[in-house]
């Protein structure tokens, strides 16, 4: 598969095009970001890591059944992908409250919920990715009534798969996003995952300690991001206990500026 030109280049990943109009190679980059793309740095290693972390959840989730756009892994840090048309929709799926959510609404952080609490937000990062309600997703087109209800259906799924995958080695899901794309094959039109599923989209918390082992090491300045995404792996079988990918290299931010409240 030839690598064509560059098709979109996002805060942690970049698009390629193939000799396949309907196949786009997927790379993951070392680069994180947060709060607005405001706090910005390169944690070498980190691109690897969610490369093997998303290919292995996407390729269990394809095994029951809930299509994706993943065709198969490439290398270290790429993988053959379905193109698709993004839906310009951020998923939320919580089980426990916090990050946004608890600043948003005031909710204890901690507080585990009575079921999954979905929320949409709007992919525009000049806007703040806004939480949006189902009636402005309707009323601006960005989805039908039947992709949100059908998206809405694969997110629970996923969400009790997850749980269970995660729980089996120790880690609580808290909350996680999905992105959703409309994929088109033999003349019809279908909803499929896109994206990325990794500790940099998921809030995971180690079950008895409570360590963060997740993106939130890196928002919170907590350090590790490294050793935190390795355990994430090794507790999933897909990186050998030895295994060491390459040292803690935390570069200096090149950008911290919070927003004045
Ligand atoms: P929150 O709204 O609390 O900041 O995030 C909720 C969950 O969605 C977290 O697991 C977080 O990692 C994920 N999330 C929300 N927005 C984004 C985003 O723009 N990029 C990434 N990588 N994850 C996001």
């Amino acid at each position: 598969m030839k690598k064509g030109k560059k098709l979109y280049e996002g805060k942690a990943k970049i698009i390629y095009a193939t000799n396949d109009r309907s196949l786009g190679i997927q790379h993951f980059k070392d680069d994180a970001t947060a709060f607005n793309n405001l706090k910005k740095s390169s944690i070498e290693g980190k691109g690897v890591l969610n490369n093997r972390i998303s290919e292995h959840i996407l390729t269990c989730l394809n095994n029951i059944g809930i299509e994706n756009h993943l065709v198969k892994s490439l290398n270290m840090r790429e993988q053959l992908i379905k193109l698709v048309e993004i839906v310009p929709i951020e998923f939320i799926v919580r089980n426990i409250a916090t990050g946004s959510l608890t600043k948003r609404l005031g909710i204890k952080d901690g507080t585990v919920l009575e079921k999954p609490l979905l929320e949409y937000c709007l992919k525009d990062d000049s806007l703040g990715d806004p939480v949006i309600a189902k009636e402005h997703i309707l009323s601006f087109n960005w989805a039908t009534e039947e992709e949100i209800n059908k998206i809405k259906e694969i997110t629970l799924r996923i969400n009790d798969f997850m749980i269970g995958l995660f729980r089996a080695v120790g880690i609580k899901l808290v909350d996680f996003k999905l992105e959703f794309g409309r994929f088109r094959e033999n003349g019809i039109t279908k909803i499929i995952l896109a994206d990325e599923i990794s500790p940099d989209t998921c809030r995971l918390w180690d079950v008895v300690s409570q360590t963060k082992l997740d993106k939130d090491r890196f928002r919170k300045d907590l350090g590790n991001l490294i050793p935190a995404y390795q355990e994430v792996a090794k507790r999933l079988g897909i990186l050998h206990e030895q295994s060491n990918l390459s040292a803690v290299n935390f570069s200096k931010p090149t950008a911290v500026k919070m927003k004045k409240k």
